[in-house]
C-alpha cells in the first residue's frame, strides 16, 4: 500500500491512501480538497472514500467541498458532527478500499466520536498503517476535550498499543519537536528522547515531515505511551498508569515550550 502525506493549513496532515492493485484510494481528513484533487490526478487513482478522524474543522472542515468536487464519495466517521458524513461507523467496523482492509478503532477522549483507521493488506510484506488523527501524535497525544484520562489510557495503551509494533503511525499534526521538548522535561535522562529531538529539529529545519513513526518507537519516547514506566510516574509523583496519564496531560496543557 502507499501513503502520500499532503501538508495542509499550518501544521495539519492529510493522507492519500492508495491500493496499488486496484488503483482505488481514500483520503484522510481532506481539509484542503483542491490539494487532494491535485494529488489524485498526479497518481492517476480513483478516490472513493473520505476517512474522517473527528469533527474538528481542521480535520472535517473540507468534507463538504470534497464531496462537491467529487460527487459520490463515501464519507466515513463516527460522529454526527462530521460534515457530509454518509456512513457512521460502529467500533471495529471493517470495510475495504480495493484490496486494503480498513478497521475502525473508536478512541473517544479528544472528542467523543474520534476514530482511528487501521489498514492492512493480505499477503503483503508492507507493515500495517494506522491513521491516528488527534489521538496519538509523534511523542504526544491530543487534548482531552471531551473525555478522561481513563479513555486516553484505553486508546493509547489498550487499543493502539496492542497493534503490531511495526505499525506505521500517521497522525493529524506536525507537533513532534514541541512534544519531544515536553518528553525531555519529563525524562531528562532518556537518551532516545534527546536523539529523536535532534533528528526532529533537523527534519523540521529542512521543511520535512517527522511522520510516520512506529508504535514500537512511540513506546520509547512518548511519555503518554510510557505511563507504566517508573521514571515517568516519578516525574508526576503518581504510581498508577491512569493517574500518571491524567497528571501528564494536565502538566502539558500549561507547559511552556523552551525556545532554543
Ligand atoms: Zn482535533
Amino acid at each position: 500500500m502507499k501513503v502520500e502525506l499532503i501538508p495542509a493549513l499550518s501544521d495539519n496532515y492529510m493522507y492519500l491512501l492508495i491500493d496499488p492493485d486496484s488503483r482505488e484510494a481514500a483520503v484522510v481528513d481532506p481539509v484542503e480538497p483542491i490539494k487532494v484533487v491535485e494529488a489524485i490526478r498526479k497518481h492517476g487513482v480513483k478516490l472513493t472514500t473520505v476517512l474522517t478522524t473527528h469533527h474538528h474543522w481542521d480535520h472535517a472542515g473540507g468534507n463538504e467541498k470534497m464531496v462537491k468536487l467529487m460527487p459520490g464519495l463515501r464519507v466515513y466517521g463516527a460522529d454526527d458532527r462530521v460534515d457530509a458524513i454518509t456512513k457512521k461507523v460502529p467500533d471495529s467496523h471493517n470495510f475495504k478500499i480495493g484490496t486494503l482492509h480498513i478497521k475502525c478503532l473508536h478512541t473517544p477522549c479528544h472528542t467523543t466520536g474520534h476514530v482511528c483507521y487501521y489498514v492492512t493488506k493480505e499477503n503483503c510484506s508492507d507493515p500495517p498503517v494506522v491513521f491516528t488523527g488527534d489521538t496519538l501524535f509523534v511523542a504526544g497525544c491530543g487534548k482531552f476535550f471531551e473525555g478522561t484520562a481513563d479513555q486516553m489510557y484505553r486508546a493509547l495503551i489498550d487499543i493502539l498499543g496492542s497493534l503490531p509494533p511495526e505499525t506505521r503511525v500517521y497522525c493529524g499534526h506536525e507537533y513532534t519537536v514541541n512534544n519531544l521538548k515536553f518528553a525531555r522535561h519529563v525524562e531528562p535522562d532518556n537518551k532516545v528522547i534527546r536523539e529523536k529531538l535532534a533528528w526532529a529539529k533537523e527534519k523540521c529545519d529542512k521543511g520535512e515531515p517527522t511522520v510516520p513513526s512506529t508504535l514500537a518507537d512511540e513506546f520509547t519516547f512518548n511519555p503518554f505511551m510510557r505511563v507504566k514506566e517508573k521514571t515517568v510516574q516519578d516525574h508526576v509523583k503518581q504510581t498508577s498508569p491512569v493517574e500518571t496519564m491524567r497528571s501528564l496531560r494536565k502538566e502539558k496543557d500549561s507547559f511552556r515550550v523552551p525556545k532554543e
